[in-house]
């Protein structure tokens, strides 16, 4: 019920709570009395107007619209005063009353208390035989709900248009033209043929936004509505309907990429969804969004992630999943290679052309090893800087891995003509060392694979010989190593290591000339650790200061015992590489020799050539500072390393100690004889003394002494031996030397 106007009067439309009263029978007939009942019981609210528009009867339903229970004798005008246009349906009804032109079948609307409502009403013209038309029969029907609802459907159907039309998805409907049954059991597989046949004979083309036209490069001018989907040249592109049916009548962000008209790449993501009525497919509802602006900015971001952005070569990770990849598809005897390329002084470039030229060499190096690797299964990467990782399959035999290393660098070997603003036209050559790591024989995944490549790449920078290969025993974080390191640590702070001490003597006169102070390692649970194993796993660390400081200690400490007892000799220690960078060396040494109160004069110190090669600039400063001290200095194991004469015109050593491999084989080997004595000669003409190591018999010493060689120490004078046996040795060669005198 809703009140109308101020007046409160209401036009009630409540036909819901009627309740039908059997009117009673006083004065008149039963027909007229189930006229009246049927007339009152009607949902039509009815009034009979007469020609002069007043209300001559109405039923029970227009009394209750009106709300007002006395309506016979007034007015329409009066009836209908809060009526839309009151005067307007009272002049209506005298004129169908009039002319006998009835009104019928108009929508009538009338707002209530800020409502609106709406009436069908027909104005129908009542005919007297005799009078001509006389009356009016107006019937109001409320017909709200239903123009409420026809309403609110034409507007969502309006706004689900504008949603569909402005939607930058294509929206596309499938009509099915007789609906397809679908198996009962819900199960589609079994019969899964029959329904893609069915589909592909009934669909077809339905409804579809503008957007659709261009996400699928149709010209806009041909529509596909009402074609059969068979019939259609995007059919592939739109649905496959084997994929709809398995899908259980559904499919879910399916991507397609195709070629555009421009021939670019387009991808589009796809959704539809089949909708069933009474167990019947009657259409296809489906979605398609054009991804192609995304998929191209994610696969950009997927280029950046995976590749250098300076050479465009695969970066670190793509490597590793090539690598990866790779390895799960080896069978059991292949190989995979793994090789580090690392550019030797390439700092240098950039420091002195410029960073623009670094750039541009860098960024030729990938085409060479290209080049070079283009009849192989390889990826090649960038890692950053100035290296360069190689992966490389199908390739078993050493001698190969190490002949297609060598060609990789020998093609970075190739000069580089670059331009710069400091220079034009300059051509730069390049060096570059290659480490290699082989799995499955040493690495089984990509780290260890790196990290042993990347091992083997600074030994190859260190030995100057371009190609490495991976050696546990010169990678200091083998575990191998690592344990070794440990233990070492212990055996210096502890009292495992121990000094010998190897004669040396005069050829000249056959005196003991010093004694060279060796370290030997007896490990409670390992044993013996030969020096040669040990002495390179300190050198990789500090650990290798410790040691010299306790050998340098020890030997001092030995000196000075045996000096207490009058026996005078000098001691020569090794020292190693690292310890000629470590701050204080030479203060540190000159402490020792304070604390024990000896000269300079009885310590020796021997340092290996490649030692002497590594840091030339500062060992030669720290080598001066020793000497000044009065310290004898030799260099050790001559003849290994690749020290130039004129280098060691400058160098403030006294002595040369041939490395004991050429003198081994003197008395067989010709060659070595060569070397040895053009050694012996070129180190006199430059003021120096020859020591000659690994004297193993008579004849060789003979020899050397023959060839002009001042001093040896070998098997044959005698063994590295314990400091108290030292002693009793002494006096038995002094004496024996005494005897044969004289
Ligand atoms: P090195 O300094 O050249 O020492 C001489 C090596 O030659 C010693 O090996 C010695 O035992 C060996 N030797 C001497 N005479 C003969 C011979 O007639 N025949 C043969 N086959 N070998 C002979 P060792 O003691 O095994 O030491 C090996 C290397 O380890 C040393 O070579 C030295 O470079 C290093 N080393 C040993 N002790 C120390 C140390 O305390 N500090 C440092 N930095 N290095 C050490
Ligand atoms: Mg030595
Ligand atoms: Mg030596």
């Amino acid at each position: 019920m809703s009140s109308l106007g101020q007046t409160g009067r209401r036009y009630s439309v409540d036909k819901r709570s009627e309740v039908v009263n059997t009117p009673d029978l006083q004065g008149g007939s039963s027909d007229e009395f189930y006229s009246r009942f049927l007339f009152d019981t009607l949902r039509t609210a009815v009034l009979y107007l007469d020609q002069w528009g007043r209300v001559r009867s109405a039923n029970d339903m227009a009394k209750r619209l009106f709300n007002d229970p006395h309506l016979s004798g007034k007015t329409a005008l009066e009836v209908l005063s809060y009526w839309d246009k009151p005067i307007h349906v009272h002049q209506e009804i005298l004129s169908v009353a009039r002319t006998g032109n009835s009104v019928t079948e108009l929508v009538e609307k009338v707002e209530i208390d800020g409502q609106e409502r709406w009436f069908q009403t027909d104005k129908i013209a009542v005919e007297n035989p005799q009078h001509g038309f006389n009356g009016v029969v107006f019937t109001l029907d409320d017909i709200t709900e239903l123009k409420q609802h026809q309403l609110s459907l034409a507007k969502s159907e309006a706004n689900y248009r504008a949603f569909i039309q402005n939607s930058r998805d294509a929206i596309w409907r499938i009509d099915i033209i007789q609906p397809i049954p679908l198996p009962v059991s819900g199960e589609f597989s079994p019969h899964k043929d029959a329904l893609v046949a069915s589909i592909n004979k009934q669909a077809m083309m339905g409804d579809y936004n503008d957007v659709f036209h261009e996400l699928y490069c149709l010209d806009s001018s041909t529509g596909v509505g009402g074609l059969p989907l068979r019939d259609i040249s995007i059919k592939e592109k739109l649905l496959s309907v084997e994929e709809f049916v398995e899908n259980e009548l559904q499919i879910n962000n399916k991507v397609i990429t195709f070629l555009d008209n421009e021939c670019q790449p387009r991808h589009l993501k796809l959704s539809a969804q089949g909708v069933v009525e009474e167990e019947c497919l009657v259409g296809i509802w489906g979605v398609t969004q054009d991804i192609t602006e995304r998929r191209e900015y994610i696969e950009q971001l997927e280029y950046q992630n995976t590749h250098d952005l300076l050479t465009g070569l695969p970066n670190r990770t793509s490597l590793q999943q090539s690598v990866e990849s790779s390895i799960e598809v080896l069978s059991e005897n292949e190989k995979l290679i793994f090789m580090i390329i690392d550019l030797d002084s390439f700092k240098d470039v950039n420091d002195t052309l410029g960073h623009d030229v670094g750039d541009k060499i860098i960024q030729e190096i990938g085409p060479r090893l290209q080049k070079v690797l283009q009849d192989t299964s390889s990826v090649i990467a960038r890692l950053g800087g100035d290296e360069f990782a190689i992966m490389l399959t199908g390739v078993e035999d050493i001698a190969s891995i190490d002949r297609i290393a060598r060609l990789l660098l020998s093609c970075i070997r190739q000069y580089f003509y670059v331009n710069s603003s400091e220079t034009s036209n300059t051509e730069v050559e390049i060096r570059a060392s290659v480490g290699v790591a082989i799995y499955p024989d040493q690495a089984d995944d990509f780290s260890t694979l790196l990290r042993y490549a990347d091992v083997a790449m600074y030994c190859a920078k260190e030995d100057m010989s371009g190609v490495a290969f991976y050696d546990t025993e010169r990678d200091a974080h083998s575990p191998k190593r690592l344990s070794l390191m440990s233990e070492l640590g212990k055996a210096i702070r502890g009292s495992d290591l121990t000094l010998y001490f190897q004669p040396k003597i005069s050829l000249h006169d056959q005196r003991i000339v010093g004694v060279e102070a060796l370290s030997r390692w007896v490990h409670p649970t390992m044993g013996f650790i030969s020096p040669a194993e040990f002495v390179p796993v300190a050198e990789m660390t500090d650990l290798i200061n410790d040691m010299t400081d306790w050998v340098l200690n020890e030997s001092l400490r030995q000196i000075k015992e045996w000096r207490d007892r009058g026996l005078e000799i000098a001691v020569a220690v090794n020292i190693s590489a690292r310890n000629l960078q470590q701050e204080g060396f030479c203060d540190m040494v000159r402490e020792l020799l304070t604390r024990h109160d000896l000269p300079a004069s009885c310590l020796e110190l021997e340092i290996t050539e490649s030692t002497i090669m590594k840091h030339m600039e500062k060992t030669l400063l720290v080598l001066k500072e020793l000497n000044e001290m009065g310290i004898d200095l030799s260099i050790d194991d001559f003849g290994t390393g690749y020290s130039s004469l004129a280098y060691l015109k400058r160098l403030p050593v006294k002595r040369l100690k041939i490395d004991y491999s050429f003198i081994i084989n003197m008395m067989e080997n010709e060659q070595d004889q060569v070397i040895v004595s053009s050694t012996i000669h070129m180190a006199h003409n430059l003021g120096l003394w020859v020591v000659a190591e690994g004297v193993e018999t008579e004849a060789l010493q003979h020899q050397l002494a023959g060839m002009g060689c001042e001093q040896a120490q070998g098997f044959h004078i005698a063994r590295p031996m314990p400091a108290n046996e030292l002693e009793e040795w002494h006096h038995n060669f002094e004496r024996l030397r005494m005897v044969s005198n004289s």
